[in-house]
């Protein structure tokens, strides 16, 4: 995936999660619902990989 596009599907899925979040009291009771379940686990995987590729990034001459 192109850095761009990754880093959008990143804020994307980080929107996604944080919105529903404010919106379900399970969720932010740390019992993720069925719906939220998936939008969190998404931007948990986003952000992973978004950090892997800065960190190879950094590690580059
Ligand atoms: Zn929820």
């Amino acid at each position: 995936m192109a850095r761009e596009s990754e880093f959008i599907a990143y804020m994307r899925a980080f929107e996604a999660s944080t919105t529903h979040l404010g919106a379900c009291p399970a969720c932010q009771n740390d019992q993720p619902c069925a719906t939220g379940a998936p939008i969190h686990s998404e931007f948990i995987a986003r952000q992973d990989a978004w950090n892997k590729r800065v960190r190879a990034e950094r590690k580059q001459p």
